[in-house]
């Protein structure tokens, strides 16, 4: 069961104060999909991992952990635009704009999650050219945040690269998906993984973009 607290949160940005909901507790019964987004229940909690200032826009897993140097960041015309970005679901702006606060700071691995999660809130939407948008973003964030030397999956490079097939193939950019599954497939020893590689080559050839989750692998 998934259960739920509301508290009062402070901004750290700017001290405007607001009730939040705070996740207490979730479950997750079945299978994670192939960009290891989580089965019910804890699936229908994406939207208590990202909390908006009502008072100045900061977006953050939590309000308190901002501070008042941000504030020039926020106020930039950037993010206040992508905030209020009418081609993406409000959910989805808000991790797009934490993403773009965890980039500024350096930390490419948080801002590389930020914009799966804005992913998976355009598919709850049901705006697939938005979603399309975000996973391209996430992808080329975990390319950047490999180059720079910080975790993306602890699973280890091979889970990184079926991370980023998945959101080639999902985005409709197979061609860039089957560079990848021919780089790695040679060097990946992992038994599920490669078959995640083969499984991906298959809904690739048949130009399927659709979600399919780890035991659907193991099915086959
Ligand atoms: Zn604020």
């Amino acid at each position: 069961m998934t259960t739920m607290q509301v508290c009062t949160a402070t901004c750290g940005v700017c001290g405007f104060e607001q009730q939040v909901q705070v996740l207490t507790s979730t479950n997750a019964f079945g299978s994670p999909d192939l960009d290891l987004r989580p089965p019910p229940m804890e699936r229908e909690t994406i939207a208590l991992k990202i909390q908006r200032c009502d008072g100045c826009g900061y977006c953050a897993a939590s309000l308190h952990e901002g501070s008042p140097q941000m504030k020039s960041m926020i106020e930039s015309s950037e993010y206040q635009l992508q905030l209020q970005n009418p081609a993406f679901p409000d959910l989805a702006n808000s991790f797009l704009c934490g993403a773009m606060l965890h980039e500024a700071a350096g930390k490419l691995n948080q801002a590389a999650i930020r914009l799966l999660y804005a992913a998976w809130a355009c598919d709850d939407c049901g705006s697939t050219t938005a979603a399309a948008h975000c996973r391209n973003a996430a992808e080329a964030m975990i390319v950047r945040t490999n180059e720079s030397g910080q975790p993306v999956c602890q699973q280890g490079d091979g889970a990184t690269d079926c991370l980023r097939v998945d959101l080639l193939r999902r985005a409709g950019r197979g061609a860039d998906a089957r560079k990848i599954i021919s780089a790695a497939l040679p060097k990946i020893t992992d038994d599920i993984l490669r078959k995640v590689l083969k499984f991906q080559a298959a809904l690739i050839k048949r130009r399927d973009m659709g979600c399919y989750t780890v035991s659907d692998v193991v099915r086959e």
